[in-house]
């Protein structure tokens, strides 16, 4: 089944179930400083969770975009995770609640997918024993495929509407049989792989601490597209369902590798796949490389992709080359990627461009400073020297590390680290010093290119907050 063609499923079953179909929002949250992108399909919506407006229809169905860059590092590494993700969703604002909420997730997955009743499983927390007669009593399900946890099945941020998760997930591996217990944990989402969660929104989180039942009661589910077409299209990972593949096959074909012959290779393939889409949508949404926030991650992905070409052999410009495809293959659904295509490829173009000449110069130095090392006799490259080279020419202390270690060259990271730190303490208090601010503006921008998505964490409920 076509990725496309299970995104209308789900708005469909919705749809007949009496819920409004709304459209996906834009990346960029409105109206809401507490979040860096929208990271979850009720993020849009919380206007309606709060109270703060109420929605025509109280049901309400949805396909969202989202970026969550906590999973960064995990993209390429792990099967199910990209940092842009689409998130279907539906949604119950003082209406339906747990028992309908679980009957027709369990209707979607086994009737309008198709998924086999026998490799579901879920989980629900300790104390929701409602949820539980639920899946026991009216599904059917044995209750040795349901996990009763704690952990990680509790959705609040802070004071306000929280409440407990019932999460599905699907066994990817029967084969490896039934003396295993069922646990979220178990095998590390490679056999159970979660693809739903429920989240029953029935209780405030007070500001003494203690937790009163909701009057209204609300519910709130996330499904990621991506990982519901892996299972039906019986793939091993996200990146091998049709929405990631055409990119991955041109990409392969710009390289003049293949796809599944090298581990390395295919993490720098996947990583490109998931990052263009990424700054695609970004851009498409009116986000634009720089070097603070949003701005900032998107040029930070784009150098990380940058450089995941160069590690299949890509030495010149080529993200822009494959914005179309996202287009071709989302705009279905999303047609801003299509209508703005142009203006992302100019963007994209002219970032790839401008990384390209910090490398080419970077490179340069390097390869001066080596020579000096080696002559000198010596195997480790001094840190004052990695400094410059990051500081001055903007160029990433990992990918020095890296050239470094090609040559059988370490770094002295402490005298980077000390370097660095010198420098930050001089550039706050220059900024006291309005005189000299302007001069000192591009050096801290500089500063912050190579620094790690500082200033940004994750909330226990996923929220990015400043
Ligand atoms: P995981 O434990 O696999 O990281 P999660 O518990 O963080 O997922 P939720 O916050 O519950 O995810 O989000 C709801 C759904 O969105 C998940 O069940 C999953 O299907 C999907 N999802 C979450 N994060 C990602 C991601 N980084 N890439 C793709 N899909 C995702
Ligand atoms: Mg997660
Ligand atoms: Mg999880
Ligand atoms: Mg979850």
């Amino acid at each position: 089944m076509k990725s496309s063609e299970i995104r209308k499923r789900w708005l469909q079953f919705f749809e007949s179930k009496g819920h409004e179909v709304v459209p996906s929002a834009s990346l960029v949250p409105y109206n809401d400083p507490s979040l860096l992108w929208i990271n979850a399909g009720m993020a849009p919506l919380k206007k309606y969770f709060d109270g703060s407006e109420i929605p025509k229809n109280p049901r309400l169905t949805n396909s969202q975009k989202c970026i969550r860059t906590n999973d960064i590092e995990n993209v390429g590494k792990t099967a199910r995770h990209q940092t842009m993700f689409e998130m279907l969703g539906n949604f119950s604002i003082g209406d339906y609640f747990k028992k309908e909420a679980i009957h027709w997730a369990w209707e979607f997955a086994t009737e309008a997918l198709g998924f086999d009743k026998n490799r579901i499983y879920v989980t629900v927390h300790t104390k929701d024993d409602e949820a539980f007669g639920y899946w026991t009593n009216e599904i059917g399900l044995p209750a040795e495929r349901i996990a009763r946890t704690e952990e990680d099945n509790f959705w609040e941020i802070g004071e306000g509407p929280c409440g407990p998760c019932s999460e599905l997930f699907y066994d990817l591996k029967p084969e490896m049989g039934k003396d295993d217990v069922f646990h979220p944990d178990n095998h590390d989402g490679e056999r159970y792989l979660e693809f739903w969660n429920l989240v029953f929104t029935q209780f405030n989180h007070n500001a003494d601490g203690s937790y009163t039942e909701l009057p209204k009661k609300n519910i709130d589910t996330g499904s990621g597209l991506e990982r519901l077409c892996l299972i039906l299209q019986g793939v091993e990972t996200n990146f091998d369902t049709d929405l990631f593949q055409p990119i991955i096959q041109e990409t392969a074909r710009l390289a003049g590798k293949p796809y599944r012959e090298k581990a390395e290779w295919d993490v720098a393939f996947k990583v490109i796949a998931d990052h263009l889409r990424t700054v695609t949508f970004s851009i498409g949404d009116g986000a634009l490389p720089s070097n603070e926030g949003r701005g900032y991650v998107i040029r930070r992905l784009l150098r990380r992709a940058v450089r995941c070409g160069k590690v299949l052999g890509i030495e010149k410009p080529f993200m822009y080359t494959l914005v179309s495809l996202v287009g071709e293959i989302m705009g279905d659904h999303y047609p801003e990627v299509v209508e703005k295509r142009e203006f992302i490829e100019r963007v994209v173009k002219a970032e790839e461009e401008r990384f390209h000449v910090t490398l080419a110069d970077g490179e340069n130095l390097l390869a001066d400073v080596l020579k000096r090392v080696k002559e000198e006799g010596k195997s480790v490259l001094p840190g004052e020297e990695a400094f410059r080279l990051y500081d001055t020419y903007g160029f990433p202390i990992d990918l020095t590390e890296d050239i470094c270690a090609e040559q059988g060259i370490s770094i002295d990271r402490e005298g980077f680290e000390s370097a660095l730190n010198e420098q930050r303490e001089r550039a706050r208090a220059a900024r006291k010093d309005v005189a000299s601010m302007a001069v000192q503006t591009s050096l801290y921008d500089e500063l912050k290119i190579s620094s790690d998505f500082v200033g940004y964490r994750e909330t226990a409920a996923g929220a990015q907050v400043l």
